[in-house]
């Protein structure tokens, strides 16, 4: 543990409420998920090839799958053999390539020095299309507010369960990200997103209220496109990412 800990807000009274819920956005009183330990061959500690058919976006060589969201070449360091490590304040990083309806597989580890909490411990992000947050966060023991947890679908939706392990250990996401439909600019069919956390399911097929905010309500508006790079977070915290795939399913569909 450092020697002085940052302590910060475990979540909010004065945020709006969320649509269909009783909860406001990162309500400090909406109870936390259960705490559960994953299966032991789920969390990454044997690193899994990827599937043939996979667009491989990291695999421990480089980052030339990478830019920052300004174009500007990956300047995330390659550590531990097989892993990238955010470098706090060079910004988010984007794929190259943009997915629509796609699977995803991403691993990443928190620091194990501790030198804040709730969200500024092991704080990251996948974002699909660079919009829909899952939530990175070192959340073993860590309270925070329910919606912001690990595995959360920031600002929305709490995982069903934490199946956090502890920090410096890998954790997987296995994502279904399902795009929104519009049509004529007007919203037919919302995103959903399916994610196993260290291969435990947490969200089902949850709709989602739309692209990603901080303390305020998502909304579909205005539209996006059908497809958007794959955006991890910089935070501020070193998080370490590893072995990072896309499938795309819209080309799998049948008509
Ligand atoms: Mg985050």
């Amino acid at each position: 543990m450092a020697d002085e800990m940052r302590v910060l807000p475990k979540g909010y009274t004065d945020t709006p409420l969320i649509p269909g819920q009783t909860w406001r956005v990162h309500d400090v009183d909406r109870p936390m998920p259960p705490v559960i330990e994953p299966g032991s061959n789920s969390t990454g500690a044997v690193f899994s090839a990827p599937p043939s058919d996979a667009h491989v976006l990291f695999d421990g060589i480089n980052t030339d799958a990478w830019t920052h969201r300004n174009g500007e070449p990956c300047g995330w360091a390659l550590v531990a053999g097989d892993a990238m490590e955010v470098t706090p304040r060079t910004g988010d990083i984007r794929s190259k390539e943009e997915f629509g309806t796609c699977q995803l597989h991403v691993e990443w580890r928190a620091p194990t020095e501790i030198y804040a909490d709730s969200q500024g411990r092991g704080n990251s992000g996948v974002f699909l299309l660079g919009l829909y947050e899952i939530q990175v966060l070192d959340g073993y023991d860590n309270p925070t507010y329910a919606d912001g947890v690990t595995a959360a679908i920031y600002g929305q939706y709490p995982p069903l369960v934490n199946a956090c392990v502890p920090p410096g250990n890998w954790h997987n996401f296995d994502v279904v990200f399902e795009t929104p439909k519009y049509e004529n600019g007007k919203l037919m069919k919302p995103a959903t997103m399916t994610v196993f956390h260290n291969g435990v399911l947490v969200h089902l097929r949850q709709e989602m209220q739309g692209p990603t905010q901080h303390r305020a309500l998502a909304s579909y508006a205005p539209p996006h496109g059908p497809k958007g790079p794959l955006v991890l977070q910089d935070h501020g915290d070193r998080v370490q990412f590893r072995n990072i795939w896309v499938r795309e399913l819209d080309k799998l569909q049948a008509d």
